[in-house]
């Protein structure tokens, strides 16, 4: 961090026009930081950022960051690298580019990072421990992954990830942190995301039937996202390498979760079940007791707010953006993913 500087701090956050990555854009620029933002909307959206294009502190770039990460300044105090396909559905439908994102995009943020002193974030993801065998997931756990299922190539990407930040944080010095994001939900998720909470809450407020893979015991830990931003904030600021995990370890199960949606929105949507997925993990719950210790973060946001305020945004996209008949949303075609 750049203590004193007569200049503000300058971060460079890729996937900056996605989900997680609009919300840190906008929380940096709150605290006065420079935010250069590059993506290259392959899930993500300009409007997630529209509100910040007038803001001269703010620079939006369209970019792959697979090819290059455009950054002019040569002054850069944080490199966020929250690129990468992030949902089953798009990292299903688009596996080499998830694995070349988590690789080639991992590498040249970390060169950019070498470059310029600045200190490195990654978000990686709980998935890095698979379908876990112990519970809950401390970050000395190594995970139980199938790396040729049919989710490796997130989980894998993220695994190589992780392991190439701590090759340049070992071999060249570079000042890097890394982060296991637990699922995240709020405002912004795309209603075609795929993930369980924009799908149950697309379906509820259509009206569709809610449909829960399997048996809907396995569990789930859900974030609502400021909470999961001041973590990745305090990561920067903080001298810890981690990894920490930053999740909410409030577990439900997804049957719960469903439940839940129903009854907040008062829909008439049914719960349909329907066969479990390959590699689906069974239980999903962060030990958080190093982000406590290391950051003094734990997540303040009770389940029954964080819902409200995604319902609400959710209400008003589906108001104004009615989907088409045959979208990825229709019951049974999407599962209960993690994240
Ligand atoms: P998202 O899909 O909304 O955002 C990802 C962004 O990355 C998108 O804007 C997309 O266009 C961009 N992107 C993908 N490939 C790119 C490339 N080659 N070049 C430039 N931009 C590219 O997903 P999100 O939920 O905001 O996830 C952000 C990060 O957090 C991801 O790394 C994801 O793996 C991680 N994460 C998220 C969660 C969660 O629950 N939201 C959980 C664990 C980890």
């Amino acid at each position: 961090m750049n203590a004193g500087a007569t200049t503000p701090e300058h971060a460079v956050v890729t996937g900056g026009a996605g989900f997680l990555g609009s919300w840190l854009c906008e929380r940096l620029l709150d605290l006065g930081w420079r935010v250069s933002c590059l993506d290259n909307l392959v899930t993500g959206s300009r409007s997630n950022v529209a509100h910040l294009l007038a803001n001269p502190r703010f620079d939006y770039r369209g970019a792959d960051v697979t090819r290059e990460l455009p950054v002019d300044d040569a002054q850069v105090d944080v490199v966020y690298h929250l690129a990468s396909l992030a949902s089953p559905v798009h990292y299903q439908r688009l596996p080499v580019e998830t694995l070349l994102v988590g690789s080639s995009g991992t590498l040249n943020a970390l060169e950019l990072a070498r470059r310029t002193g600045a200190r490195l974030v990654l978000s990686s993801t709980s998935e890095v421990y698979g379908d876990p065998l112990e519970h809950p997931q401390t970050e000395t756990y190594w995970g139980n992954v199938n790396p040729v299922g049919e989710r490796s190539m997130y989980d894998e990407a993220k695994r190589f990830s992780e392991a190439l930040t701590m090759a340049f944080r070992r071999s060249s010095g570079v000042d890097t942190a890394i982060v296991r994001i637990f699922n995240t939900y709020g405002p912004r998720m795309a209603v075609d995301d795929g993930r369980m909470i924009p799908m149950f809450i697309s379906q509820a407020l259509r009206g569709l039937p809610l449909t829960v893979t399997g048996d809907g015991s396995q569990t789930r830990s859900l974030c609502f996202v400021s909470d999961t931003i001041d973590g990745l904030v305090a990561m920067a600021g903080a001298t810890e390498p981690g990894p920490v995990n930053i999740g909410n370890p409030a577990e439900t199960t997804v049957s719960e979760v469903a439940a839940s949606i129903v009854a907040r929105t008062g829909s008439d949507s049914m719960i349909e079940y329907v066969d479990g997925r390959p590699d689906d993990p069974q239980r999903r719950c962060p030990d958080i007791r190093r982000a406590r210790k290391a950051l003094g973060w734990e997540p303040r946001v009770s389940w029954e707010e964080g819902l409200d305020a995604t319902l609400r945004w959710f209400a008003d996209r589906l108001q104004r953006e009615p989907l088409a008949s045959g979208s990825r949303l229709a019951p049974g075609v999407a599962g209960t993913p993690g994240s």
